[in-house]
């Protein structure tokens, strides 16, 4: 997508507004794929939550992968763009056990990540195929946000607990078919990923009918200059490896599968915003667009750094600036942040705003949501309408306040 495009959508379709790149979805994919093409069988089962616009489900569909998701909803939105429920995982946490079997009942793949479900689903359907998640207590990354792999963490059973898990699974007869991990979103390095991957080996053993085991996702797509990508092809290699060899030692062919959100989606989406005022201070210039913690949280949730262009300016010169929202709350996108040179009504571009982004998006300040774009063989698709008034009433119900009836204490009203 080139910027001259992106310019071109922002009027087209108004700002702000949320575009991906089809073709870099599929580039990512196909890296990722292409990677671990050594291996018996790989299964991509991308993560809904990360972006779940319809469309974007139907081209990872279109793609080959599968679904990962955390709620029925997301289930059912991976069944209305056409997915089979064999190919999509459910993969929640602290949900309800009729949430999980409405789910088993529809064929999807359940994994579990508590024992107090694992037992009872265990009990009430012991032949039911059901995939465990296991917590390696890995620490990937450092931010605890983001790390759910680490001791604290509310995700996935203790691999300290195996021994209760075998209990379990032993007194049910249940069918254990997959071992699952999902250590975070902020995987440094290999060796991390490949260390956790050893415990996952380790508790597989334990387990004689697996047809899969799971690594979860975790991958890491760079933000900001000078920031780690995973390698996605080395990892790819040495895993690969392994995980061959593993299947020799469990002597059986297994399905190796990923779910990644994050690294398929977010470097292919922009952010497109406009800008309503700037605003100087006697400490900085303030350039304050029509969005705000509203529409993308990641800055304010997570410290997040999203690259910001000018694209109504691209050659002016560059100057630093503070771009900030425009709801009534602390929401600052980018502090100092060196942009080429901002005017009331340029459009500014922020980068990586594929994955977590729409998907947060609220309607706080009883603003619209964004609309969505998808450019598709060079051409610009509407997704999603922006949001309209009808939809910030919708579901709201208006009481009719009317005067406190008095009730009468005279005897008048008595009827005999
Ligand atoms: C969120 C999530 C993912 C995707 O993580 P990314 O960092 O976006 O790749 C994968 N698996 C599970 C279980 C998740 O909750």
């Amino acid at each position: 997508m080139q910027d001259s495009q992106l310019l071109q959508i922002a009027q087209d379709f108004g700002s702000p507004v949320y575009v991906y790149d089809a073709e870099r979805i599929a580039t990512q994919y196909n890296r990722l794929t292409a990677a671990f093409k050594d291996v018996n069988q790989l299964k991509v089962n991308y993560a809904v939550k990360a972006l779940s616009n319809i469309s974007v489900l139907k081209l990872m569909k279109q793609l080959g992968a599968g679904l990962d998701t955390v709620s029925i909803q997301e289930v059912q939105l991976g069944l209305a763009a056409g997915f089979n429920a064999e190919s999509i995982i459910f993969t929640p946490n602290g949900v309800s056990l009729e949430e999980i079997e409405t789910v088993a009942k529809l064929g999807c793949q359940i994994n579990i990540d508590n024992l107090s479900i694992l037992e009872q689903f265990g009990t009430k359907h012991p032949k039911t195929p059901v995939c465990i998640r296991i917590n390696p207590h890995v620490m990937a990354g450092g931010n605890t946000n983001i790390s759910v792999g680490h001791i604290d963490s509310k995700f996935g059973i203790s691999i300290h607990q195996i021994p209760h898990i075998l209990r379990i699974v032993e007194n049910t007869k249940m069918n254990i078919n997959g071992i699952h991990m999902h250590t975070g979103s902020d995987i440094l390095d290999i060796d991390v990923f490949l260390y956790a991957s050893e415990i996952l080996f380790e508790t597989a053993k334990h387990f004689k009918n697996l047809e899969f085991i799971d690594f979860g996702s975790g991958f890491k797509v760079p933000y900001k200059a000078g920031d780690i990508e995973t390698n996605i092809e080395e990892l790819g290699e040495k895993l690969s490896t392994r995980f061959n060899q593993f299947c020799k030692e469990y002597g059986k062919p297994l399905t190796l599968a990923f779910e990644p959100g994050k690294f398929l989606v977010s470097e292919a989406g922009q952010f497109l915003v406009n800008v309503n005022v700037v605003k100087q201070t006697t400490s900085t210039v303030f350039a304050q667009v029509d969005s705000g913690f509203n529409h993308l949280i990641r800055p304010m949730l997570y410290g997040s750094q999203h690259d910001i262009r000018n694209l109504s300016n691209p050659e002016g010169r560059e100057r630093f600036y503070s771009v900030v929202g425009y709801i009534c709350e602390t929401d600052t996108f980018a502090n100092n942040r060196r942009i080429s040179e901002i005017n009331e009504g340029d459009i500014l571009a922020f980068s990586n705003a594929g994955a977590y982004c729409y998907s947060m998006a609220s309607n706080y300040n009883s603003r619209y949501r964004p609309a969505e774009v998808l450019v598709y063989n060079g051409e610009a698709h509407l997704i999603r309408q922006r949001e309209t008034f009808e939809d910030i009433l919708k579901n709201q119900v208006e009481i009719d306040f009317k005067p406190k009836k008095v009730k009468s204490t005279t005897k008048q009203n008595i009827t005999l």
